[in-house]
């Protein structure tokens, strides 16, 4: 039964038992709500088949992507020409888009006619006409010199690979247009235009399909699809709903066997529905007496404005006997009343029919975002909605748990049509501006190859004896002269200070056939006051952190040996002394720098006169990074870090370290890399953003390679270019919110989720929300885009320093090819999604002649500094010897 309470005004005494009449008649085209939902789920299926990557070939509803990602929000501005072209009319628009709030969209139009000769034409000459009509519309515009881009709305199934290019794929409706079928028609438009000589502003031809209904799914950045429903059921999966009259109009159509739903449901076909059903009732003698006139029985005498007419529920029926007159059947008032009734009959099908798919598509868009209940919003061109009745009752009851709502597209798809070509339009220059900002971030392969030789350049700088003083890659030796070899053996200590922890940790090293290594700590957080405070502040709190530990463990009694990971650079002349060159990240105290930091440790423990250790090495994270790798995989003599800082260290030739005696063997030298470039020399890549936390920072004109590259400073770049993205109007609505002017606020991690490849758009927009920056879809694109790009420039030019400092090694030990493994550490490496394996990538790319192998320290920097430790305890045991031997 359709609805009751829909059809409750016809239920008048007076036309009873007409309309039962009719009823019974048409019974076959009215649908049970279980019907309707059984042509829901049948579409759904289709629409599903048109979804799938290997059912799309065969499906009958295509499911076109429009390749339109945005949606208007508000800032579109400009002057547009739209054609409409698939509608009843051929119809030319001029659409100014303002930031009026009164008058936001202002229009001019003209219908154009379409001969019936170039409707069956060639394209070539449907294309002209097109183009003919333009110039004369903007001729009467008066906008021939101002080139305003085009916008067209080309009503046919359109294969879209691009915004601007639209491949036909089959004509419908009373189109019959030859060698148009599988040719991009936006090239054909542009080429007659131009034929024609008319000057249009650029080659852009937008695409957009508005003649249904425009889906705007949410705002989640998901492409809006054009359903191509008119062609559900050509595959026969709705033969058992299709009456003798839908059959006739398909035989009697251009294009039979085809769009067989869009003849059931479109405008285009609801008058001559109408007159099928009447000839036949005429015949069978259940109207107009049995009159059969000549206009009754031919094609288009009837037609959609007739059906709206006669509809209406006041003149309806005056209408309708006027119609009836003209076509010579002379009605009586029962004949009126009944074919008002066909009519209603026909239209309530075709809006039920088009509430089933609809609920199709919003069942499987709610299954799809699998929220509890769907709230959206439906776009309906206006000329389907002025016909009676699609539905929302009906929509709703199809789709139990939604909130849908309707909103009528007043001028339809040509407005439709300037509005995406002025999101386009807004879309592609912003496009164009953001893109131009990001690349400078990147770097072509060449330049990637310089800031490699110059790292290699300021390697030996800071080898050489005479340039070292005045080297910025300070290349410093730690007195760590081979990797572990097994026979380490102990208890030891480590403390690991210089990034966002502090740890205090027991080492247990057992040698032997079953070498154990086991490690107890504890992690202290240094408060950002000690951290800036003054050095006897630091230390106190260091020594504070492991007395506790000590109790902690039960230990407080033994003086263990200790190992001091200390990560920042320090002048070494033995293992155990280091003097802070200058302090980094973001560690500024003061009294320390110039000064032996186991020195004022020591002096810490004694201070606090509680317990007393050994203090035996102090280390470098790299350092102790590449010493915990070298104890599982021997070939590991290369050490990096990729965390708060960066960083890495490898074993050279003791003949070129001309800063420390002798030319025996080897020694692991901590590169210190993140000062590369303080003298300048990647001041061409850095950029204004680099240059904007650069001046931001504790230390400023220092660490310049670290502060492109490192944890500490990733979220900031995206930060201040985000900053600016904003001012420039891209993004945020141009609105700078107080979040966004926080320094810190965008912690690298943010960076890590937002890139995870994982992650819908939708989550992005979540995660920037926590933020405090609320962002639509398009902001969220943007700032993954930004994210990704700063990100990858860091991975890159990380690599391009670690291809120098392992081709330094091929070449010190004279070979072609270069076995060798890195050890590393580092959350960023660690955690993000695409550092480690861009980084891989460069490293592979910029050092070809190198087979470089990367191994993950598990608990780095403390394990090495204990193996440092043993290693360190073991060279003072023989010293001791060979003092004793020689006394
Ligand atoms: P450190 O280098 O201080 O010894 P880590 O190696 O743990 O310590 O690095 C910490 C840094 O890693 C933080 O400063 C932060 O910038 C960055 N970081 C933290 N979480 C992530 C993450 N999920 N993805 C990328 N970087 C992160
Ligand atoms: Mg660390």
């Amino acid at each position: 039964m359709i609805a009751a309470q829909l059809l409750a005004y016809y239920f008048t005494e007076l036309k009873d038992d007409q309309v039962k009449k009719i009823d019974k008649y048409l019974y076959s085209m009215r649908f049970s709500d279980e019907t309707l939902h059984d042509i829901k789920c049948r579409f759904r299926r289709e629409l599903e088949n048109g979804l799938g990557r290997d059912t799309n070939a065969t499906a009958t509803v295509k499911m076109l992507p429009t390749f339109v990602r945005s949606i208007p929000d508000g800032s579109e501005k400009g002057d547009f020409i739209a054609l409409d072209l698939g509608g009843s009319n051929f119809r030319i628009l001029r659409v100014k888009v303002s930031h009026d709030k009164k008058q936001p969209v202002q229009m001019e139009s003209q219908v154009y006619e379409t001969p019936e000769d170039i409707i069956h034409g060639s394209g070539t000459q449907l294309f002209d006409h097109v183009a003919d009509c333009l110039g004369d519309f903007m001729e009467k515009q008066k906008i021939k010199d101002k080139k305003l881009p085009v916008g067209f709305t080309f009503s046919f199934p359109c294969a879209q690979t691009k915004l601007d290019e639209a491949v036909l794929l089959t004509w419908t409706k009373k189109f019959k247009v030859s060698g148009v079928e599988g040719m991009d028609v936006v090239k054909l438009l542009n080429k007659a235009i131009k034929k024609r000589g008319v000057s249009t502003g650029t080659n852009a031809c937008y695409m957009e399909e508005l003649r249904h209904i425009d889906l705007v799914e949410g705002d989640e950045g998901r492409m809006c699809i054009n359903t191509e429903w008119g062609a559900f059921g050509d595959d026969g999966s709705l033969e058992d709903l299709r009456t003798e009259f839908d059959r006739e109009i398909d035989r009697g159509s251009v294009n039979p066997g085809k769009q067989l739903f869009e003849k059931m449901v479109s405008g285009m076909y609801m008058g001559e529905l109408v007159r099928l059903i009447l000839v036949k009732m005429a015949k069978e003698g259940l109207l107009f007496e049995g009159r059969i006139t000549p206009e009754l029985l031919t094609k288009g005498k009837i037609e959609t404005k007739h059906v709206s007419a006669i509809e209406k529920s006041k003149e309806g029926l005056t209408k309708c006997k006027d119609i009836l007159t003209r076509l010579g059947v002379e009605p009586s008032h029962e004949d009126c009343v009944s074919v008002q009734h066909v009519c209603t009959i026909v239209s309530f099908r075709s809006a039920n029919l088009i509430a089933a798919t609809l609920g199709g598509i919003l069942t499987h868009l709610k299954d799809n975002k699998g929220v509890p209940r769907l709230r959206t919003t439906v776009g309906i061109d206006g000329s389907i909605r002025r016909r009676k009745g699609l539905s929302l009752p009906t929509v709703r009851r199809l789709v139990p748990d939604s909130d849908v709502r309707f909103l009528l597209s007043e001028s339809g798809s040509a407005k439709g049509a300037a509005m995406v070509t002025a999101v386009a339009y807004r879309l592609a220059d912003q496009a164009r501006q953001i893109a131009q900002t990001l690349a400078e971030f990147c770097l072509s392969q060449a330049q990637l190859l310089e800031v490699k030789t110059r790292m290699r350049t300021e390697i030996e700088n800071g080898l050489g004896k005479a340039t070292h003083s005045s080297a910025t890659v300070k290349m410093l030796p730690s007195y760590v002269r081979s990797t572990p070899d097994g026979t380490e053996n102990g208890d030891f200590l480590a403390l690991d200070l210089g990034g966002t922890n502090f740890r205090v940790l027991l080492v247990k090293i057992r040698s032997g056939k079953r070498r154990t290594v086991e490690m107890h700590n504890k992690i202290y957080a240094i408060p950002i006051e000690v951290m800036q405070g003054t050095g006897e502040e630091l230390f106190d709190h260091i020594v504070h952190c492991i007395s506790d530990f000590l109790d902690y463990m039960g230990m407080k009694s033994a003086r263990l040996p200790l190992g001091f990971t200390f990560s920042f650079p320090c002048h070494q002349k033995s293992l155990d002394a280091g003097i802070l060159v200058n302090w980094t990240k973001g560690f500024k105290c003061t009294d320390c720098e110039g000064e032996d930091v186991v020195e004022l440790l020591r002096e810490g423990i004694k201070r606090k006169e509680e317990f007393d250790l050994d203090v035996v090495a102090v280390v470098n994270d790299t350092v102790g990074t590449m010493m915990t790798c070298a104890y599982e995989e021997p070939t590991c003599e290369v050490g990096l870090i990729a965390g708060t800082g960066s960083n890495a260290c490898y074993m050279e030739e003791m003949r070129n370290i001309e800063t420390v005696e002798g030319n025996e063997g080897r020694m692991c030298v901590n590169m210190e890399w993140g000062a590369f470039g303080d003298n300048g020399c990647l001041d061409d890549i850095r950029t204004q953003y680099d240059r904007a936390v650069d001046e931001n920072s504790l230390n400023e004109g220092k660490q310049r390679y670290e502060k492109m590259c490192s944890g500490m400073y990733l979220g900031e770049i995206v930060r201040n270019i985000l900053i600016d993205l904003t001012k420039r109007g891209f993004l945020f609505r141009g609105q700078i919110s107080e979040t966004l002017k926080t320094r810190g606020i965008f912690e690298t991690k943010f960076l890590s989720q937002i890139e995870s490849d994982r992650l819908a758009l939708l989550q992005v927009r979540a995660i920037l929300q926590q933020l405090g920056l609320d962002s639509t879809c398009d902001d969220s694109i943007i700032v993954k885009e930004v994210c990704g790009t700063v990100s990858r420039r860091a991975a890159q030019i990380c690599g391009a320093g670690m291809a120098a400092v392992v081709d330094k090694i091929r070449e010190n030990r004279g070979l072609e090819h270069l076995d060798i493994t890195v050890g590393v550490d580092g959350t960023l490496y660690k955690l993000h999604p695409h550092f480690s394996r861009i980084f891989h990538q460069t490293v592979k790319e910029l050092a070809p002649k190198c087979n470089v192998n990367f191994l993950l320290s598990e608990d780095g920097s403390g394990k090495g500094a204990a193996l440092i430790t043993a290693v360190g305890c073991r060279q003072r045991e023989q010293e001791a010897q060979n003092a004793a031997q020689q006394a």
